[in-house]
Formats: structure tokens, sequence, C-alpha cells
């Protein structure tokens, strides 16, 4: 893309970020939702939102599935999905003395993590986890060790951090943190402790990190930055705050066109979209239409990346597709 900046003899545009929207695990977690209630018939429970979205919560909730914070409120017996956010051991522990049936939608990047929480704790390192204070996949991730996990909410938290041994400490982080926030937080966690170690490999994940890049690459040309998403949806907030520091006039986070404050248009020329990992592109239409009724109608899309992973279904429903496909006797 070539853009050139906004001035006030410029047609009305909008810029519209690449990658945005749906990552590959929250795909992959609402598809497992979709696929249990085909398999199994409503009601199928999930433990608290899916994916961090109004819109796909509520989709699924008129077909049968039903939210639940924890698993001790499912009926014994029931099935119940986790959701992409990830679980502390616990939490299976709980769905398997209740005997339910149990359908692991964590993120196959979030699992990577809690891998790695496992692995450090073994080796008897203090681990930093980089994150935010009561986010479930925080909760989850430290559960996994939480003797040996402590977390350090932003650099504020670092002066705050105690360790057992400064020479075997290492850092991890949640998945849909800001790169810029946490490279921070991890540069004052290693003035004070030098020898910190990093993660073996990114945590803050791929679909994290594509929407942040593309965000700064537009928001600098942009009078106004609409990222589409909800108000509980980590990345999405982080979406708003990069394009903030990037250079962008204002920013709002908005889960429907609906939301769209006409004053926000007064005055503005150039306005970038995007949207979080866990919206559906049809939310994201109908605010470029919003727009287009009131003039927008050049869209020119800013992409920085091409995604093309995906992930298989969650482990439980792809047994049951093998099931099915094996001859009967
Ligand atoms: Fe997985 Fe990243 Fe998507 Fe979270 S945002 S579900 S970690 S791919």
């Amino acid at each position: 893309m070539t853009a050139t900046g906004s001035n006030p003899t410029q047609a009305k545009r909008v810029l519209l970020a690449a990658p945005r929207g749906y990552c590959a695990g929250v795909d992959r977690a609402v598809l497992a939702v979709e696929k249990a209630l085909e398999a199994h018939g409503a009601p199928v429970y999930v433990r608290k939102e899916i994916v961090h979205n109004r819109h796909v919560v509520q989709s699924l909730a008129e077909r049968g599935a039903v939210f639940v914070d924890e698993a001790d409120e499912v009926p014994e017996g029931a099935i119940v999905v986790f959701s992409a956010h990830g679980v502390a051991p616990v939490v299976h522990q709980t769905a398997a003395e209740r005997g339910l049936r149990t359908i692991d939608a964590t993120c196959p990047l979030v699992t990577k993590v809690h891998h790695e929480a496992k692995r450090f704790a073994k080796e008897d390192y203090d681990i930093l986890l980089v994150g935010h204070n009561g986010h479930e996949e925080v909760e989850g991730t430290a559960g996994e060790a939480p003797n040996h996990v402590q977390l350090v909410d932003g650099p504020d938290d670092v002066a705050s951090v105690q360790v057992r041994d400064p020479e075997k400490v290492i850092w991890l982080s949640q998945t849909t943190l800001s790169v810029d926030e946490t490279m921070e937080t991890v540069r004052q966690l290693r003035k004070r402790f030098p020898r910190l170690q990093d993660p073996p490999s990114d945590d803050i994940c791929y679909a994290t990190q594509n929407r942040q890049v593309a965000v700064k690459a537009m928001a600098q040309h942009c009078d106004l930055v609409l990222v589409v998403g909800s108000r509980n949806s980590s990345n999405s907030k982080r979406l708003v705050e990069v394009a903030l520091s990037a250079g962008a006039g204002a920013s709002y986070l908005i889960d429907f066109a609906t939301e769209i404050d006409q004053v926000w248009l007064d005055g503005t020329r150039t306005i970038g979209v995007t949207s979080g990992a866990s919206v559906p592109e049809l939310l994201v239409r109908d605010v470029l239409a919003f727009l287009a009724e009131r003039g927008w109608n050049d869209v020119e899309e800013v992409s920085t990346a091409e995604e093309t992973l995906t992930f298989s279904l969650p482990r439980e429903l792809r047994q049951r597709r093998v099931a099915r496909s094996q001859p009967t006797a």
C-alpha cells in the first residue's frame, strides 16, 4: 500500500488492516462447539466464553451452547467444552470427578506455554509469567505450576518480584499481549535479574503479532482507527493501544457498527479498520457498510502478512469422526 497520510483536501477513505479477525485457534474453538452441537445435540456446556466475543457467544447460545463459569456448574455426565484460553489441571480434575465428557478447545499455542511452564517448574526455575491479572489464560498457565509461577502484570509490577535464585529465572508470557509493552517489562526484569532466560520460542502468538504489525503500518495515516472486538478481548484491546502509540488520531474498540458515535467521524478523512483475533468478518463488513453509507466508499487494504496456519479439531472430536468411519462388523 502507498498511503501518504491524511490531509483536509483528501477524499474520505478507509484503510483496512490485514491480517485481522479470526486466528487459527479461535476458528478451531468455535468449530469445536458447533461440531459438538451437531454430534451430541443441545445442550453442550462451555466453560467460560469459548472465545472473547459477544457476537460469537450469543450466536452459539442461540444454537444450544450453555456457558458456565466453572465445571462444577455442569450436570454430571454432560458434555463440556473448555475454551480457547485453556484451563488449569484442577479444572480437568473437577470435570473428571463429575464424570463430565470433556472437549478441550484450548488453542495449541496456549498449550505450548503450559508445556513450557511444566517443563521449567520441573527444572525448579522461578517462572515470571508476564500477563494480565485475572485473565483466564494466565490462570490456566499459572495453574500448571502454582509454586513456581509469579505473575508480572506490566513494568509497574517488576519492583515487587522476588525470586529464590537469580541465576535460575525464566520469563514466559500470555499469548495476546502488546509486543512492545512486554519487551519493556522484560527489559525492566532483566535489569533486576541479568541472567533472566527467554522462553524457548515466542509466547506472544503469531496472530497477535501480525494484527499489531498491520495496525502499526496503517495507524500513522489514520485520523481514527476502529477496532472491532469485545471489551474482554485482550488482543483487541491491545490493538487500540498499538494504534494510538503508532500515531492514530483516535482509536475506539467497538463490538458492533451500531456503537460508532457520529461525533468520532466529524472532521475525519482517513479511517483505519481492524478486528481482534476472535471477531468474525461479518462484523467488520457491517462497519464498512456503516462507513460507506456516510461517504467512506474508498477501501484500501493494508496487508503486512499472509496467514495460512490451521489447527485440526480437538482430539475428542477427531476420535469420534474416526470411530464413525470404522466399518461395523
Ligand atoms: Fe491461539 Fe493466538 Fe488465537 Fe489465542 S490469539 S487462540 S493463542 S492463535
